[in-house]
């Protein structure tokens, strides 16, 4: 499965470009996440390609956890992205445990560009931000000709056209992780991993 290891590589290469694009907007804007907020993690109807959780799929199988995610995930009750860990009873506050690996969405989700159904530039940016910072988000509006933000529908297409196979069609995040998983792990058991075999 050298392909899927390269496609992995070439998917992080894109999510560090778009944390850094996605993230400088962020800090010049003011409009960073709330710390300690993990609001938008409490929630498994985030959508993610299985492309996108395909770096962590091969992360947990080279650490030998693989197989212990999958069954996890068949025995949770998915109220939640089962990669959040909670720091409070309502699910509001927490952490990713995957922080490193986490699909493209999750670091662009927050604070985006999106066009409107007249092709207009704007600004989406999640209620906790803009409850917290509602100064800051009025600006960013008032700026919004000057200093656009990335939009995430670039960055979807960005990582998409990687492998559009795997990339183009979105699904919860849990169900996401569940097929990358299983392609891996099915690739490990015809011994295509490491041995340069390209399966489909
Ligand atoms: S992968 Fe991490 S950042 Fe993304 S929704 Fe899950 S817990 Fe949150
Ligand atoms: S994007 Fe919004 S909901 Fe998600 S962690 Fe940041 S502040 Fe919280």
């Amino acid at each position: 499965m050298q392909r899927l290891r390269d496609l992995a590589l070439e998917v992080l290469n894109e999510y560090q470009l778009l944390s850094e694009e996605f993230g400088s907007y962020q800090k010049t804007s003011g409009l960073a996440c709330v710390v300690g907020c993990g609001a938008c993690c409490n929630n498994p109807q985030i959508e993610a390609s299985v492309l996108e959780m395909l770096p962590l799929a091969l992360h947990l199988f080279d650490v030998g956890q693989a197989d212990n995610y999958l069954h996890q995930m068949h025995d949770s009750g998915g109220f939640a992205c089962h990669l959040f860990k909670r720091h409070s009873l309502d699910g509001l506050k927490g952490v990713c445990t995957v922080y490193e690996w986490r699909p493209g969405i999750c670091r662009m989700f927050g604070v985006a560009g999106y066009r409107t159904k007249t092709d207009l530039p704007t600004l989406s940016v999640c209620s906790t931000i803009k409850a917290s910072k509602p100064n800051k988000y009025a600006d960013a509006l008032i700026t919004m000709s000057t200093s656009t933000p990335p939009m995430l529908t670039h960055g979807r297409q960005r990582i998409a056209k990687i492998d559009y196979s795997m990339g183009e069609k979105l699904m919860p995040i849990n169900q996401a992780l569940v097929a990358a998983l299983e392609k891996v792990l099915t690739q490990a058991a015809y011994g295509a991993l490491d041995d340069g075999n390209v399966a489909a």
